[in-house]
């Protein structure tokens, strides 16, 4: 266990977590970062983001990713590259774990992020940037004039199969059920679009491609028949997974993801907030992450300051 309780421990090193170590490092929290064995967060899985401001030309996810954490790291933020395996969040200094080490803090921000459910078929690791997506908006730009196929039936699919019509000159919904899950009226738009079809009770059982997605092999579920569809992408939208196991029984959570106050980052304990796709599960967005990140780290510095110990 380390002596001294840290001003701010940041749990997680996506866009929120980086961004709010720079604003803590620069407030001089000399704040913590325990970045987990896989830093980085979802855009260390994306090709080439075209629409986080001030990149013109575009910029690979993983060069954004370390950009951000030199940055972080140039205003003092320390990083500790481990898994954090358990938090004490019920008296301050808060407590949190890694394989090895114990911190304890004054203050923590919790970036954990979410992940985006996968089919697990063969393929769509292997193809995953390279024509196999989990967002419509990062990456649909790149589809223009292609047949894209995208899987689910919640308001998740239906918002990318629609967002995908700008691009697209084809959507096929490939769904398991014979009906959806979506909101009636996302439901509505969705079959009533002429560019959008669906395909009912079927599921993905291979993405293939040469380096690039050049279709999926589909097997309906109650007929057993299987087919091939020709795409030049396929987008995953069966729902995503906020990373809060760490935090269940700590925390106030809705749906996995982690409960704040109002518009600020303040989670159900004084002291303890989040931000970025951990509790967000409506935008999604690097750049709202980030704007979460800077959010967090200046309700943490208000918070420290207000203990009277920084
Ligand atoms: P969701 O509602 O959980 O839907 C996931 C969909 O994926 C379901 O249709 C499910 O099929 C399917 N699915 C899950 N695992 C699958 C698998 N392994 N293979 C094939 N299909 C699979 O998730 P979501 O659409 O991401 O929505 C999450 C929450 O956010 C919801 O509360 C939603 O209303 C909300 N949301 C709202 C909006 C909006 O209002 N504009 C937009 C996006 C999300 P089954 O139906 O058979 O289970």
């Amino acid at each position: 266990m380390t002596d001294q309780p840290r001003n701010v421990v940041i749990i997680g090193s996506g866009p929120a977590g980086l961004t709010a170590g720079v604003y803590a490092g620069r407030a001089d929290l000399k704040p913590l970062m325990i970045e987990g064995i896989e830093a980085g967060g979802q855009l260390m899985l994306t090709t080439e983001v075209e629409n986080y401001p001030g990149f013109i030309d575009g910029i690979m996810g993983p060069e954004l990713m370390e950009r951000m954490r030199k940055q972080a790291a140039r205003f003092g933020t320390e990083f500790i590259t481990d898994n954090v395996t358990k938090v004490d969040l019920s008296r301050s200094p808060f407590q949190i774990t890694t394989s090895d080490q114990t911190f304890t803090a004054r203050s923590v921000i919790i970036s954990t992020g979410a992940s985006a459910k996968m089919l697990g078929v063969p393929g769509e690791k292997e193809l995953l940037g390279h024509g196999v997506s989990t967002c419509a908006t990062c990456d649909g730009f790149f589809f223009k004039e292609q047949e894209l196929l995208v899987v689910g039936g919640g308001d998740s699919a239906m918002e990318e199969a629609i967002f995908l019509t700008k691009f697209a000159s084809k959507v096929t919904l490939v769904h398991r059920r014979n009906s959806f899950r979506a909101s009636k009226i996302m439901q509505e738009r969705a079959l009533n679009h002429p560019k959008i079809e669906v395909v009912w009770d079927s599921v993905l059982t291979e993405i293939f491609g040469n380096g690039k997605v050049a279709g999926a092999r589909l097997k309906n579920v109650k007929t057993g028949e299987e087919s091939e569809l020709a795409a030049g992408g396929v987008f995953v939208a069966v729902g995503h997974t906020p990373n809060t196991k760490l935090f269940e029984d700590q925390l106030e959570l809705s749906g996995g993801y982690i409960v704040v106050k109002g518009h600020d980052t303040q989670t159900s304990v004084p002291g303890v907030f989040a931000a970025g796709d951990v509790v967000d599960f409506r935008y999604r967005q690097a750049i709202t992450a980030a704007g979460m990140g800077c959010m967090a780290a200046i309700d943490a510095e208000r918070y420290v300051e207000s203990l009277g110990t920084h």
